[in-house]
């Protein structure tokens, strides 16, 4: 369903698409849908009788939010970075290259140890927490807080970042089975407040994508940031 929105979405805007715009979307999307695939798989064979399987799908289920976060980030710098060629592809480029540093620590052995937990924990704060450097960079070339085009999108990473915040504290606090025990089992666990968030959080980044593709394509680009 939600899948299906979101190309009605693009689709939408296919008059003034152009073929980059489409393939940046499509990554999107793809990474998206292969970040809740996991996540169902997981969810589905974590019954599964060999310990081994289900420690798999775990370890794929990590793997997808990383490529959850790619597509975030893919969607983000592009249009974000739109008309700076130079600092789209270092951003572009230092993502990629930290979520495959990810995925060589996700092979690890020890990855989903308990002695790694906080590790995991560090990892995907700084991955997340990675996007605050462009997104300043990004206001600071567009001059500052008060420019109109930072006002009007800023908001919407803000509240993003709230939206993710609240998904990772629910994850790692245990609220609010801790406060009522067995109670919880069925319908209003942590864990499925985390996942509505996480697909409210990629529904809201790709109504914000849609928006600044909008605004870029009925804005041309101005002179001065060119060479920037
Ligand atoms: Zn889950």
């Amino acid at each position: 369903m939600l899948m299906k929105k979101l190309i009605v979405d693009f689709a939408a805007d296919q008059t003034s698409a152009s073929r980059e715009d489409f393939v940046i979307c499509s990554i999107c999307l793809f990474c998206f849908q292969v970040c809740m695939l996991c996540s169902v798989g997981y969810h589905l064979f974590s019954c599964h009788r060999s310990e081994k399987t289900c420690r798999r799908w775990m370890a794929l289920d990590y793997a997808g939010i990383s490529i959850g976060i790619l597509g975030c980030y893919v969607s983000g710098v592009f249009y974000a970075f739109y008309c700076n060629n130079y600092w789209r592809q270092v951003y572009l480029i230092t993502v990629l290259a930290m979520i495959l540093a990810v995925f060589f620590a996700q092979i690890h052995p020890n990855y989903l140890t308990q002695q790694w937990q906080r590790l995991r924990s560090i990892i995907f704060c700084s991955v997340s927490g990675y996007g605050v450097i462009p997104t300043l960079h990004w206001v600071w070339l567009n001059g500052g807080i008060g420019a109109p085009i930072v006002q009007d999108f800023a908001p919407r990473v803000v509240v993003m970042y709230v939206i993710a915040l609240l998904a990772f504290l629910f994850y790692i606090s245990k609220v609010p089975e801790r406060y009522f025990p067995g109670q919880l089992n069925y319908l209003g666990s942590s864990h499925q407040i985390w996942h509505i968030l996480a697909v409210v959080m990629l529904y809201w980044w790709h109504q914000s994508t849609v928006y600044v593709m909008q605004y870029r394509h009925s804005k041309p680009c101005p002179d001065y940031v060119s060479h920037l």
